[in-house]
């Protein structure tokens, strides 16, 4: 049987602070956004006021693609919560401009069954609160049926 995961399953929103505000309500332009090294270039997830890789102190928050790969990823069977829809999927994700610069999220607008290591994805954004949680579904080649 194919189970659809439409919907994103419900979740404790993440608490707001100065360094990861830009991070969580990025999604409200529309893109997912990154703190980056002016000095290097490196992303730095989560976000740090120091350069993991060069020490730099010059780090502001950057767009990126929104496109990443499935590294890893388990269907969860079960409702751990009242309120919570199973089953989803739940993923991490690295995204296409760094190796390293992962995220764990939901897969979502597919069947469960349809989810696999390697796949391309694409962040799309679940807007909660004064939140705007990165989501990620399949990036299909233009012109495909979804
Ligand atoms: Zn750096």
């Amino acid at each position: 049987m194919r189970v659809d995961c439409l919907a994103s399953p419900r979740r404790d929103l993440p608490a707001l602070n100065e360094r990861n505000r830009f991070f969580w309500q990025s999604g409200e332009a529309g893109v997912l956004r990154f703190s980056q090294c002016n000095a290097c270039g490196y992303f730095i997830h989560p976000s740090a006021p120091i350069c993991a890789q060069c020490r730099s102190r010059d780090i502001t928050p950057a767009e990126v693609s929104g496109r990443a790969t499935v590294l890893t990823f388990t269907i969860n069977r079960h409702a751990w919560q009242a309120g919570l829809e199973a089953p989803f999927v739940v993923a991490i994700v690295e995204m296409e401009e760094q190796e390293g610069l992962r995220l764990t999220t939901n897969i979502v607008n597919c069947s469960v069954e349809d989810v696999f290591i390697g796949q391309s994805v694409k962040v799309l954004f679940d807007h909660r609160e004064d939140v705007w949680l990165p989501l990620f579904e399949p990036d299909l080649p233009s012109g495909d049926a979804k």
